[in-house]
């Protein structure tokens, strides 16, 4: 009777392995034709300068428009590209298209494309971004490359003379997520970095006084630095004041501003509110 059972355990455990190995190679399979079926499509996030109360920067965020799942989330996709090595050909195709539809914007307003450790890492990034920068014909100035603890970790040489050159370039650096990972203080002075992101996680029970002495600490300790830095996932009021009370915190992005939405969207919010239309 135990034998049988522990035998039911085992084939029960070994059909959700194999449906699992299934639904991955399935996935893998979708996602390598989704690339030239065009059914990636980019949605734009607004950052919210605090002082000027405008848009100072759009995060472009993935969005996969699958023909029968409907729309799947980033989070479901990055990490399988990573793994399949396609996220060098889907990170370029997000860093051109984003570089593009900036261009659509009023000038003031810049872009953050996410980059992938393996992404930040290939041997030619330097010449990626530069291609993407000449070809949409998009300022250096206007493109924010977000990284996150995990492109950092390997503290080399070449790391370093990645960012400098970035920098060179005249692109700024976003560190994304800080609070998460590894979270290393050190970092913010070892890197040279123009953006701090200081995670939502850290907005968790904001009324109780500790997550909210910690936020404070950080943000101080970057703009002490000479760093531009954002709070993400502003939801309420409540939670804009209290980030805003002591002028540390640059900027701001969450849902209390707007959703990730579509291009065209993006495009008619910014034309509003900076008070530009362009002839379409
Ligand atoms: P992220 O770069 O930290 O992006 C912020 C995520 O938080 C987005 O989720 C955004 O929709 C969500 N968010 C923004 N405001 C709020 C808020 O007020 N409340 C809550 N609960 N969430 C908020 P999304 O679009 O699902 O992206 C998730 C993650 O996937 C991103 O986190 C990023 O790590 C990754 N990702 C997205 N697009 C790309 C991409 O083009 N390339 C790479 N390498 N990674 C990407
Ligand atoms: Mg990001
Ligand atoms: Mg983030
Ligand atoms: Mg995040």
């Amino acid at each position: 009777r135990a034998k049988a059972d522990g035998r039911g355990t085992f084939c029960f455990f070994r059909d959700e392995m194999a449906q699992t190995v299934e639904a991955r190679r399935i996935l893998e399979l979708d996602l390598r034709k989704a690339l030239a079926n065009e059914e990636f499509e980019l949605f734009y996030q607004p950052l919210i300068n605090l002082k000027s109360g405008k848009v100072s920067t759009c995060e472009a965020l993935l969005r996969w428009n699958h023909p029968v799942r409907g729309t799947v989330s980033p989070v479901d996709i990055i990490p399988v590209a990573e793994d399949m090595g396609l996220i060098v050909d889907l990170g370029r195709w997000i860093l051109r298209k984003a570089c593009v539809e900036c261009m659509k914007w009023p000038g003031a307003v810049s872009v953050a494309v996410n980059f992938s450790p393996q992404q930040f890492h290939q041997r030619d990034v330097l010449s990626e971004v530069r291609y993407a920068l000449e070809v949409s014909g998009l300022p250096a100035h206007r493109l924010e490359i977000e990284i996150t603890e995990s492109s950092l970790l390997h503290n080399t040489q070449l790391t370093h003379d990645v960012l400098s050159q970035l920098r060179t370039l005249g692109v700024r650096i976003s560190l994304d997520d800080f609070g998460t990972g590894y979270s290393s203080l050190s970092y913010l002075h070892n890197f040279p970095l123009q953006k701090v992101k200081i995670d939502r996680s850290f907005l968790e029970g904001i009324d109780s006084d500790r997550p909210l002495t910690l936020l404070r600490g950080v943000a101080r300790l970057s703009a002490d630095l000479g760093m531009s830095v954002v709070v993400e996932g502003i939801e309420t009021n409540e939670q804009l004041e209290l980030i805003s009370a002591d002028g540390a915190v640059t900027e701001a992005q969450g849902y209390l501003f707007s959703r990730p939405v579509p291009a065209t969207r993006i495009r008619q919010l910014l034309n509003a509110s900076h008070g530009h239309r362009r002839p379409d």
